[in-house]
């Protein structure tokens, strides 16, 4: 049996880290960082992820704003306060929730947030920074699962790693994150011939892909180590009943709730084969709230 990669635990630890650097700052008579987070619309996950940014900034001491915009509030509003919040000197991050309502532009909204207060590292100005393996801020979710990495002991160096999925989020920081921790990386996606082959040369497989259960047990090298990213939810009994029967309790959970969140990889066949497996939930979730807070933390500490 593999062992289970505890994110929420990590998290917590991560969190750790920020809590006591809020309050070194405010020792040295700084205030505390403050996070601006802009939802535009009302779709519920992100309102549910607002919700849980905003709770884990008051555990940590973090201010967190909120600017709340209607659905159908024109580019140049968005566009007008980001430029507020850029130009404001008790904002330090600036975070636009993801995705925007139609009609909106999410990639001119990215890069209009000056990178100095880009707490998701999706401007491109950290993104090339982090293409040259300089310091900037860099993308939450990679950011996290490299930390998790390091924390379980998996040394990178020379390891075969394939990254499933090519998302600016995920995908690619990743796999420029792994390469620099002198990995050898593959890149792996839609187009890709013989997933499975691919997958089964890795000793690390990352799963950033949005497809419950693609990643099946014979697709895992014996002894990998598994980081699913991917967070679905399933309601199709036909599907569920096909992913999840190597998970007798997720399979008791659906049927008693008629839909459950699930990964990319099917963790019951997984935990037979690799050495150790991120569960979902609990595995990569919690990891990027405290991935974007450590964000937080360093970009007030930079901006003074
Ligand atoms: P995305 O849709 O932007 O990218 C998905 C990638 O997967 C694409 O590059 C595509 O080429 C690849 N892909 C799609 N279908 C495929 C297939 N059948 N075989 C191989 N590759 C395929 O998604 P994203 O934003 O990178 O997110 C990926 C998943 O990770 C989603 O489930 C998302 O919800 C989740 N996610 C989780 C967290 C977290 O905090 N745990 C953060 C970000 C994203």
């Amino acid at each position: 049996m593999a062992t289970i990669l505890d994110g929420k635990a990590h998290a917590d630890r991560m969190l750790e880290v920020v809590r006591q650097g809020v309050e070194a700052r405010m020792a040295r008579g700084l205030r505390a960082p403050a996070l601006a987070v802009v939802l535009v619309g009302d779709d519920p996950a992100s309102h549910v992820y607002v919700r849980n940014k905003a709770a884990a900034c008051a555990k940590v001491g973090i201010t967190s704003l909120e600017h709340r915009l209607g659905a159908d509030t024109p580019q140049a509003e968005l566009d007008a306060l980001i430029d507020r919040l850029n130009a404001d000197p008790a904002v330090d991050g600036i975070l636009v929730q993801l995705p925007l309502p139609k009609g909106l532009d999410s990639k001119e909204a990215l890069h209009r947030i000056s990178p100095a207060k880009d707490v998701d590292g999706f401007h491109p100005m950290n993104q090339g920074l982090l293409l040259e393996g300089l310091p900037g801020l860099r993308p939450c979710t990679p950011t996290a699962c490299m930390s998790l990495l390091a924390h379980h002991g998996v040394d990178l160096k020379g390891l075969r790693a394939v990254v499933l999925g090519r998302s600016e989020i995920v995908g690619k920081p990743m796999a420029l994150m792994l390469l620099e921790q002198h990995a050898t990386v593959t890149i792996a996606h839609s187009r890709t011939k013989d997933l499975a082959a691919v997958c089964r040369e890795a000793d690390l497989l990352v799963a950033a892909v949005g497809r419950p259960g693609l990643v099946e047990g014979s697709w895992i090298k014996p002894g990998a180590v598994v980081v699913d990213v991917g967070i679905n939810r399933v309601e199709d009994p036909g599907l569920a009943a096909r992913i999840f029967a190597g998970e007798p309790k997720k399979l008791e959970a659906f049927q008693a709730k008629g839909a459950v969140l699930c990964g990319d990889v099917r963790f019951g066949e997984a935990m037979d084969v690799a050495s150790a497996v991120t569960p979902v939930p609990g595995g990569v979730g919690p990891l990027t709230i405290a991935g974007l807070l450590t964000n937080t933390l360093q970009a007030a500490n930079q901006q003074g």
